[in-house]
């Protein structure tokens, strides 16, 4: 298309300046998104969207991120769409003069129903034109929508929906349901995102005359050009979004005051979740001791519960999940202790912690899956069954400073001075200062004795600042799995279901699971699982999934036509996975062209071991991670220098 290249953003748009943005421009957009698979061009077909709104209707930039990237609001608000489908079976039957069940029956034979809308629609003669909707009309709506509780709710649901839903024409739809589907289907991510931001920031940086002086740029003008710059607006763009994923926030900075500010402007603030830094696997004492040669270095026990970012500003407090989702109502029970950790010296802070279910008779720690039967949500503190232990392992604000760029030394000191332990409450993370091989392996045997995971190895002073959304180097984990095993478990989205025979009849009897390749934003095969299965998970596991089921595979989807499943589904859920070891494979396509040219790699012996709620699908283990994790094998290694000595 010549004219991607060569977009002008106001002669190409459809709309004209200071006029509110049509939805209609929105949806071809995302149209033209889910048309193309390569992730450049996705990047292309947004920035010149968002070109003509920061050109034309800069105040519709930031309802056109929420729409584009299916939100409405930061998720640590917990403000979610997710219309139920038949509350919007019901509205596309009602606008359409069609039955429910024909809607229905459509929408299972193409597994969308948004497809099934916009066809619907399409076929609808109206006889007055009702008014055209606007992206900031669509976008309010929405959160009023999401908003809306208590018993009548359902049906102001459906009426607004229908309001807007009379006014869609093409392709508006589609994405009009997808959207309150909270599924947009486009493939795009999050990361990509914000790079057609910074590109549409650098070519037509707002608040200036278009086309800028400063940059050339004219009619015809190429993004290639501005390529190098927007990279670098992107990176401080990704940067300032880490620390502070808050679209209401960043995007007036950007608008008002340009990329550059935003690191001034958009910092960590208590309150505001961030992205947290993650640890690299390692398989054994030797290759920790071998990376951090020459370092100083810290083994803390790595608990096995559940990360809580605890956030005190004065009498605000809030408990972020390792995802940012807000888990406050889940812990009022740490809210109401805070004051037996916290000394008069702390204002306002962010620790780092895991939440471990506690045995209060045996004081000791309690497995992982017992703090999983914990109520998710507005938990009444009376009620509260399963009792928890704060293990606190860093501090990354206080008193109005962040210590993010502290090295981790003097970060733990300031949270040994400024909090204090309460037996079963709260505790430091137990750790051991040493570089003896032999002391870290009987520390690490200690913490398995203790009911913990494993070891975290952290930097002290040398390459040890807070690394926010990172997984960094300067923290190894070291899991009492990973003796026998593989060096870690993966975590992989399920992405198609095989039906169960014999004894499994009427459910899945086995899975296609994928990792996700960050770069190709597409998610690749790596084994079929049937195993580790209890016949309650496999009852969980196919309600759950048939609420996913998708006519075709997706086009981010990279399989082997052998493996085809019998239902494919959305990628909506991870699960950990651990495995005997990981080897080449023929069929399976997760990290192909990293290890091998052709040939993907596959897990031997895959077992389910439980649902990660807690990580998006764009959290699975990466293709990057899965080649690591094969080249660490000991067997491959041998084999890489045994094939160096013949050279
Ligand atoms: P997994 O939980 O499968 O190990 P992950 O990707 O969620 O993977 P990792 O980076 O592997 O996270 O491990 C870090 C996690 O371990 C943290 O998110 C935290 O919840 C938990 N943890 C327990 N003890 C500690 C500790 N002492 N220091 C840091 N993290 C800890």
């Amino acid at each position: 298309n010549p004219k991607l290249a060569k977009y002008h953003p106001i002669d190409d748009a459809t709309w004209k300046r200071n006029e509110r943005v049509p939805y209609s421009a929105l949806a071809s957009t995302l149209e033209a998104i889910e048309e193309v698979s390569a992730r450049l061009k996705m990047i292309e077909i947004l920035s010149n969207y968002f070109r003509s709104v920061i050109v034309l209707t800069p105040e519709d930039l930031l309802p056109s991120v929420y729409l584009c990237l299916n939100k409405i609001a930061p998720a640590y608000e917990g403000i979610e769409l997710g219309v139920a489908e038949t509350s919007l079976m019901k509205a596309v039957a009602q606008s359409t003069g069609r039955t429910v069940s024909q809607i229905k029956s459509d929408a299972q034979e193409s597994g969308d129903l948004g497809i099934v809308a916009e066809q619907s629609k399409s076929n609808q003669r109206m006889i007055f034109k009702p008014a055209r909707l606007s992206v900031k009309g669509v976008f309010t709506k929405l959160k009023e929508i999401a908003q809306m509780t208590g018993h009548a709710s359902q049906t102001k649901k459906v009426e607004k929906i229908q309001s807007m839903f009379v006014a869609c024409q093409g392709p508006e739809a589609r994405f009009l349901i997808r959207s309150l589907q909270g599924k947009l289907r486009i493939g795009l991510a999050e990361q990509s995102a914000l790079q057609a931001l910074a590109l549409a920031c650098t070519m037509t940086p707002p608040n200036q005359e278009y086309p800028p002086k400063e940059l050339n740029a004219s009619k015809g003008h190429s993004a290639e050009s501005f390529k190098a710059r927007a990279d670098e607006m992107a990176l401080i763009l990704k940067t300032a979004y880490c620390e502070c994923p808050n679209y209401d926030k960043i995007v007036p900075v950007l608008l008002e005051e340009g990329i550059e500010k935003l690191p001034e402007k958009c910092k960590l603030t208590p309150g505001i979740p961030l992205k947290p830094m993650l640890a690299h696997p390692t398989k054994g004492v030797q290759e920790v001791i071998q990376r951090f040669e020459g370092m100083t270095f810290t083994c803390e026990w790595k608990y096995d519960g559940e990360r809580a970012q605890i956030h005190i500003n004065q009498n605000d407090v809030s408990i972020f999940s390792r995802n940012q989702e807000n888990n406050t109502s889940k812990y009022p029970d740490i809210i109401s202790r805070l004051e037996k950790c916290k000394t008069d010296l702390v204002e306002s802070c962010i620790l780092d912690c895991e939440a471990v279910a506690w045995d209060r008779e045996k004081r000791q720690i309690l497995p992982f899956q017992i703090l999983s039967t914990r109520k998710r949500k507005d938990a009444n503190e009376a009620d509260i069954k399963v009792q928890v232990c704060v293990f606190m392992f860093d501090l990354l604000y206080l008193n109005g400073e962040p210590l993010v760029t502290k090295p981790f030394k003097e970060r733990r000191e300031l949270l040994r001075q400024h909090f204090k332990e309460h037996e079963g409450e709260w505790c430091f993370a137990t750790y051991l200062d040493t570089t003896k091989m032999e002391e870290v392996q009987e520390f690490l045997e200690e913490s398995v004795k203790g009911n913990c995971e494993g070891l975290m190895v952290k930097t002290l002073e040398r390459d040890a600042t807070y690394e926010i959304a990172k997984r960094s180097r300067n923290w190894l984990k070291l899991k009492k799995d990973y003796l026998e095993g593989v060096g870690d478990t993966l975590d992989l989205v399920v992405i198609g279901g095989y039906i169960g025979k014999g004894k499994r009849t009427g459910t899945y009897g086995g899975f296609l699971l994928a990792c996700y390749d960050k770069d190709c934003e597409e998610y690749q095969s790596i084994c079929k699982i049937g195993t580790g299965f209890s016949d309650e998970d496999l009852q969980q596991h196919t309600e759950f999934l048939k609420e996913h089921v998708v006519s075709q595979p997706k086009s981010y989807y990279q399989y082997d036509s052998s493996l085809e499943p019998d239902h494919w589904f959305e990628p909506v859920q991870v699960w950990e996975i651990k495995c005997a070891d990981l080897s080449l494979s023929p069929v399976h396509r997760a990290a192909s062209g990293i290890v091998d040219p052709v040939k993907g790699i596959s897990l031997r012996f895959p077992r389910f071991i439980r649902i990660r709620d807690d990580k998006n699908v764009e959290d699975a283990t990466s293709a990057q991670q899965v080649s690591y994790l094969y080249n660490n094998q000991e067997q491959v290694k041998n084999q890489q220098t045994d094939g160096k000595k013949f050279e």
